[in-house]
């Protein structure tokens, strides 16, 4: 049985994590998403809710689950039972960070194995920081966020719908 942990703040999960979790489950048994509470940032949603949040976006799929833990990332994939971490990787700087990640999280536990995959081109531009202004400023978040996030927040926005046309090219 190969368990992943994919670890990540989820402020909110993106349908760019979500991607890489659906690729991932062709590598792995079973997927756990992490929502680490240890970042310094004051987070834009509560742990419950992107907890619930995930789980909706995963209820079909029993090789998905959702834990928020705090402490380190390679003592929580022990305490769950996973050997590896997954994690995607968008750009250069993303690569630069990350790899400062590995170097530190094999120092510690040399035994737990990180797994990078590419993100689609579709969701390489998305990231939580940049979907979290999108939402500060009520804007469009199709093709953003899954439908049901979307929900909830538009329904959070100023008469329930972003400000706006959201236009396309021609
Ligand atoms: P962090 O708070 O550590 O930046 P995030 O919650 O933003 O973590 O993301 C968790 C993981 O998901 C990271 O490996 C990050 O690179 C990856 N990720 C985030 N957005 C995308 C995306 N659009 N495509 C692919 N991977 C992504």
């Amino acid at each position: 049985m190969k368990r992943a942990l994919f670890p990540g703040s989820f402020d909110p999960i993106t349908n760019g994590h979500i991607e890489i979790i659906q690729r991932g489950l062709c590598l792995f048994d079973e997927i756990i998403i992490g929502i680490g509470l240890n970042t310094a940032k004051q987070p834009m949603f509560s742990p419950e809710q992107r907890e619930r949040w995930i789980r909706d976006a995963f209820k079909e799929d029993a090789r998905v689950r959702v834990q928020s833990y705090t402490g380190l990332t390679v003592r929580f994939a022990r305490e769950v039972g996973a050997r590896f971490i997954l994690r995607g990787l968008r750009s250069a700087p993303d690569y630069e960070y990350e790899r400062n990640i590995d170097l530190l999280n094999k120092y510690l536990d040399a035994e737990i194995e990180t797994f990078y995959l590419l993100s689609h081109p579709e969701t390489s531009f998305v990231s939580s920081t940049l979907v979290r202004e999108v939402i500060r400023f009520h804007g469009h978040l199709e093709g953003l966020l899954p439908p049901h996030i979307i929900r909830d927040i538009y329904a959070l926005y100023p008469g329930g719908k972003p400000v706006g046309e959201r236009r396309e090219a021609r």
